[in-house]
C-alpha cells in the first residue's frame, strides 16, 4: 500500500519535472551553444578556464578549467541531456597492502562535519531523485560519482558529496567497524574466541575466494613490481589489521585534497553554479600542495621473470 502510494507520488513530480524541463528548453539556448562561450583565460568563482572544446561526435562541448587557489582541475561536458552527472576522484597509490584507501572509501560516507549523522551518503539513497549514487577504490584512484535529473536534488548531493570527502569525522568506531577489529564470536558472550571482523575485511575475504580475481590481481602486482600496482588496494586480508587509525587520517589528510582531486560534471545544468558551490562548500578553505602522488613509469624487464 505504502509502496503504490510512493510510486503514484514519484509518477505525479516526473511528469510536473518534465514540464518545466520542456518550457525552460524553449526558452534557453543550448546547454553545448551557452557552453561555448566560455573563453580560454576567463574567471568564474576561483577557477579559471583552460580549453573550450566542441565535441559533435558526442553533441557536447568540454570545458577544461583549474582551480587558482589549489590547482584542482575539473572538466565539464556541457549537454543536452537531463540526467546531470557529479565525480569527485583522487589519485589514490598505496604503498601497501593494508587496504587504506578502500577503508577511507568507506569511512569517509560515515559522516562529516555539516552532517554528521550516521551515513548520511546512506540516508540520501532513499531520500534523493539520483539516477545513480556510489563510490569506487581502484588501483591508483578513488572516485565518488552521482547523477540526477533534478537541480536542487544535484545541489543537495553535491553538499553531501562535497563535505564526505573533503571534512569527514573519520570516528574511530568508524575505523573499527569499516576496517578491521578484534571482537568476541558472538559480542555478547566473552567466552567465545576472538575473531576479525569488519566491513572491509569481510568483503576481501569475500573478493579472496574468487579464484579470477586472485588471478588478476596477481597479474597486475606481479607485471608491474615497483610501485602501487605491486600492492592490493582494496586490501589483502592478512596485512589489513596492520592499518592503524592514525594512518587512515594521514592518508587522507595528503591524498583527499583538492590539490589531488580531479572534478568531472556532465549534463544541461549550468556550470556556473556547480563551480559557485564546490568553491564556497570546499576549495575556499584550502589552500596548494604538493600531493607527490605520481606513478613513475615500471621500468622495463631485461630477462624473464618467474615467480
Ligand atoms: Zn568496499
Amino acid at each position: 500500500m505504502f509502496r503504490q502510494a510512493k510510486a503514484a507520488l514519484r509518477k505525479l513530480r516526473h511528469i510536473r519535472f518534465s514540464g518545466q524541463q520542456h518550457t525552460w528548453r524553449l526558452k534557453s539556448t543550448s546547454a553545448r551553444d551557452r557552453a561555448l562561450q566560455y573563453k580560454p583565460g576567463e574567471q568564474i568563482h576561483g577557477f579559471t578556464v583552460r580549453e573550450v572544446v566542441a565535441v559533435p561526435d558526442l553533441f557536447l562541448t568540454a570545458v577544461k578549467l583549474t582551480h587558482d587557489k589549489t590547482g584542482a582541475r575539473y572538466l565539464h561536458a556541457a549537454r543536452d541531456d537531463s540526467n546531470n552527472l557529479f565525480s569527485v576522484q583522487f589519485r589514490t597509490t598505496p604503498m601497501d597492502s593494508t587496504g587504506v584507501p578502500h577503508i577511507l572509501e568507506h569511512t569517509v560516507l560515515c559522516g562529516s562535519e555539516k552532517y554528521p549523522c550516521r551515513d548520511p551518503f546512506f540516508k540520501m539513497l532513499n531520500r534523493s531523485l539520483s539516477t545513480f549514487m556510489n563510490a569506487f577504490t581502484a588501483s591508483d584512484y578513488t572516485m565518488y560519482p552521482f547523477s540526477t535529473q533534478n537541480g536542487k536534488d544535484f545541489q543537495n548531493l553535491l553538499s553531501v558529496y562535497l563535505d564526505a570527502v573533503f571534512f569527514p569525522c573519520l570516528r574511530e568506531l568508524d575505523f573499527w567497524q569499516e576496517g578491521w577489529r578484534l571482537e568476541n564470536e558472538t559480542p555478547t558472550d566473552p567466552s567465545t574466541p576472538l575473531v576479525f571482523k569488519g566491513v572491509v575485511f569481510n568483503e576481501m575475504k569475500g573478493a579472496f575466494s574468487d579464484n579470477e580475481c586472485v588471478y588478476a590481481q596477481h597479474l597486475q602486482n606481479k607485471l608491474y613490481p615497483d610501485h602501487t600496482y605491486s600492492v592490493v588496494s582494496g586490501g589483502e586480508p592478512l596485512a589489513i589489521p596492520d592499518l592503524t587509525w592514525e594512518q587512515l587520517k594521514q592518508f587522507h589528510a595528503t591524498h583527499y585534497h583538492p590539490s589531488n582531486a580531479r572534478f568531472f560534471t556532465y549534463g544541461d545544468l549550468p556550470l556556473e553554479q556547480h563551480l559557485k558551490q564546490i568553491e564556497e562548500e570546499a576549495l575556499s578553505r584550502f589552500d596548494r600542495i604538493d600531493p607527490n602522488t605520481e606513478v613513475p613509469s615500471q621500468s622495463h624487464w631485461s630477462s624473464p621473470v618467474s615467480s
